[in-house]
This record gives C-alpha cells, sequence and structure tokens, in this order.
C-alpha cells in the first residue's frame, strides 16, 4: 500500500500557520446586482472537515485556492471573496479574507491571527507564477506557512506552486478529504480485491485512450458503453449506421482488444443496442441486435439483453471503476441501460460484494441520476484527476506527498 503523510504525520500543531490548498473552484452565478453567489457547494463541502480539524488542533488555518483561470491578472469577476460566506457557514467558523495571497500584507495578517482562526486568501492564478510552479513564488507563498496541507484532489494532476512547489519547501501532508481519495483510488486499482470490472462509456475513444490502454493490463473486465463503444463494434466490421463512431481509430480500437487478450482482460461490448434516427428526448426508438442497425439510426444507448449480462457479470466481482455513461443518458429512454448497471452496483455496494469507485463530471451527474451515488463506496469530484489517475499516470500534487 503506497504510504503518504497525512495530519497526524505532522505532530502538534497548536499555534502553526496551516497553509491549506482546497479547490474553491465551485459553480457560481452572478446576481442582477452583480452578487456572486454559490451554486453547487460540494467542493466546499469536502474541504470542512479538514478546516474544522485543523482549527481544532490549534492551528492557524490559512486557506489557498485558485479560481477560474484569470491568465495571471488580478480580475475581480474570478475574486475568491464571495467564497468566506460559504466556507463560514460550512465549517461554523469565522472566516476572514485578504485581497493576496503572498506578500509582506498578507505574512503581516497572519501573524496576527489568533490560534484556531481561518483566512482565506484571494485567487492563487492572480499570479502567473502559479502555473508555471516559479520557485520564487513558491518561496513567497511558503513565507505563509509554517506546514501545508493538500486537500484538493481535483488539483493534484497539475504541478503548480500551490500544489507541488510549496510541498516542497514545507513539512506536507495530505487532507482528510484528499486521505480518502486516496485510500479509495488505492484500494480500487494499487492494490484491488479481484476479480475488477472497469466501466468506461462516453462520448469517444479518443479522449480515453489512455485509460483504456492502461486499464485493459489491470482490470479482469473491461466493459465498454456509450458511443465510444460504436468505435470498437466499428473496428470489427459492424455497421454503426449514423452512430457516433470515430473510424479512423478503428486500428487502435483492435490493439486495445489485442492487448486485453494478451491480459486476461475479457473486454465486454454490448450484443444488443437502443437506435434512434434522432437525438432528442422520447424519439422513436427500437431495441435490435448490432449486426442490424440501418444507416439512418444511431446506436444512443446499450440494449436491455446486454445490460441484465452486466449486471449478472457485476454479481462475480469484487471492484469496480466507472467512468462515463453508458449512452446518452440526459435523454430519456436512452438512460435505461446507466441507470440499471448504476442501480445493479449500488446494490452489489450496498450488500457489502462490491467495493465501487466512480469519478468524472458526467458519471457523477448519470449516477445522481439513477439515484445511487450515495450508495457507491466512493465517488470523485475530480475530472482531470481522475482521469489521470485511470490512465496510470503520477500525480505530481500526490507524488509530493508521499512518506518516504
Ligand atoms: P464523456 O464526457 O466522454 O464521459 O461523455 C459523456 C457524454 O457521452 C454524455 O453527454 C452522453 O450523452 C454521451 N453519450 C453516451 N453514449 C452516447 C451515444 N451512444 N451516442 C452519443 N452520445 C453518447
Amino acid at each position: 500500500m503506497t504510504k503518504f503523510k497525512n495530519i497526524d504525520s505532522l505532530g502538534a500543531l497548536e499555534g502553526k500557520r496551516v497553509l491549506l490548498r482546497a479547490d474553491l473552484n465551485v459553480p457560481m452565478k452572478t446576481e442582477e446586482d452583480g452578487t456572486r453567489v454559490v451554486t453547487d457547494d460540494t467542493r466546499i463541502q469536502s474541504v470542512t472537515p479538514t478546516i474544522k480539524a485543523l482549527s481544532e488542533k490549534g492551528a492557524r488555518v490559512i486557506v489557498i485556492s485558485h479560481f477560474g483561470r484569470p491568465q495571471g491578472q488580478r480580475d475581480m469577476d474570478l475574486s475568491l471573496e464571495p467564497l468566506g460566506q460559504p466556507l463560514a457557514n460550512t465549517t461554523k467558523l469565522p472566516v476572514s479574507y485578504i485581497d493576496d495571497c503572498i506578500g509582506d500584507e498578507v505574512v503581516e495578517v497572519i501573524d496576527a491571527m489568533e490560534d484556531g482562526a481561518v483566512l482565506l486568501l484571494e485567487n492563487v492564478r492572480f499570479y502567473k507564477q502559479e502555473t508555471k510552479n516559479d520557485p520564487e513564488f513558491s518561496a513567497a507563498l511558503s513565507r505563509n506557512a509554517d506546514v501545508f496541507v493538500n486537500d484538493a484532489f481535483s488539483c493534484c494532476h497539475r504541478a503548480h506552486a500551490s500544489t507541488v512547489g510549496v510541498a516542497e519547501l514545507l513539512p506536507s501532508a495530505a487532507g482528510l478529504a484528499l486521505e480518502k481519495e486516496l485510500v479509495a483510488l488505492e484500494g480500487a486499482l494499487g492494490s484491488p480485491e479481484r476479480p475488477v470490472a472497469a466501466l468506461v462509456g462516453g462520448a469517444k475513444v479518443s479522449t480515453k485512450l489512455d485509460v483504456l490502454t492502461n486499464l485493459v493490463e489491470k482490470v479482469d473486465h473491461l466493459i465498454i458503453g456509450g458511443g465510444m463503444a460504436n468505435t470498437f463494434l466499428a473496428a470489427q466490421g459492424v455497421d454503426v449506421g449514423a452512430s457516433l463512431c470515430e473510424h479512423d481509430l478503428a486500428e487502435t480500437a483492435k490493439g486495445i482488444m489485442n492487448n486485453a487478450v494478451a491480459h486476461d482482460c475479457v473486454l465486454h461490448l454490448p450484443s444488443d443496442v437502443v437506435v434512434a434516427k434522432e437525438f432528442a428526448a422520447n424519439a422513436e426508438n427500437r431495441t435490435t441486435g448490432t449486426n442490424d442497425v440501418q444507416p439512418d439510426e444511431m446506436i444512443l444507448d446499450v440494449g436491455a439483453i446486454s445490460a441484465t449480462s452486466l449486471a449478472a457479470e457485476l454479481e462475480s466481482c469484487k471492484t469496480l471503476i466507472w467512468n462515463g455513461p453508458m449512452g446518452a443518458f440526459e435523454i430519456a429512454p436512452f438512460d435505461a441501460a446507466t441507470v440499471a448497471l448504476a442501480v445493479k452496483a449500488g446494490e452489489l455496494t450496498e450488500s457489502g460484494s462490491l467495493v465501487s469507485v466512480a469519478g468524472g463530471g458526467d458519471t457523477v451527474a448519470a449516477l445522481n441520476h439513477a439515484g445511487v451515488a450515495d450508495k457507491f463506496s466512493h465517488i470523485s469530484t475530480a475530472g482531470g484527476a481522475f482521469l489521470e489517475w485511470m490512465e496510470g499516470k503520477k500525480l505530481p500534487g500526490v507524488e509530493v506527498l508521499l512518506a518516504e
């Protein structure tokens, strides 16, 4: 099991200045009077236990985050100031704010903080040095603190000053949410209970090529659904009609299928599909074998026979990793296979026979749609970082927290 440093490894924190990297890049909307309000506080909720734990230990908690893409400019439409109150609401602690993240004034304010207090710094991407992992900027950030805690898994695939640079300069650790995430991911792909199934769906093979390439070498069952299954079917000579399909990736798909055989990975493609002539809710549709798709028809979901047999396959598995929907789940009735498999995975997890880990924006939306998100063992809201983890890449923000 990979060992990384956690908050306990930092020792006593009373009176210590803790720089806490959060991901406060949350969805917001601007009201008519110009106020910016949070529309989804999942990421604020996620960092809340760490802020509370650090504060209870008597640390001075200095929260740092990026917001949007200000391109190294001070852009008050991307200020973190409006995040102070939501943070205060979830932590039930007073949260003060300062309009910068480095410099003498920031250091003075931090020096005057009481133990247990929480301070929110301004958007770290107002400095272009942040995304360049500039050593001088990292040094300036590290002047704010005695120790560094990263609780933003969603930012760990980027080697930036506030994720990697500062961690190289200060004693560092993973926060509670990051620790939970890393333990769950390690359990799913690092040293999982077998058999392991990966369910990969979504629109295109091209965006998940590295994911598929990595998974065929690691998992026992690779279930491919969504638009990307069409590319694999077409590579096998199936006429997919007007379906979304990347015909130019036929050779790549064949390579993945051959690699699966070489690694004893059973690759599952649908044998029946739901087809329609238009991509619209409640479009007239029919379920048919993959050998009977007409030129003007699009495959929009995995058929019921395949979904049932895949659900039965999950019963024999101990671990499931899921990214991407099985069909065009946003429009009924093409959500059926996604919902059926999500419900099955939720039931098996609840009964204790399956460890289920899912991640990625659309996947979280699909599992919420199926009403089973809370039944999964772990759901990652990180997009890019979760995919890079599925690709088998080392995440620089995590590597820097590994115990020697
Ligand atoms: P991704 O972001 O790659 O996970 O793709 C998610 C999107 O793939 C969703 O918006 C789905 O509607 C879409 N999708 C899934 N299956 C299909 C399909 N068979 N045809 C077209 N789009 C699909």
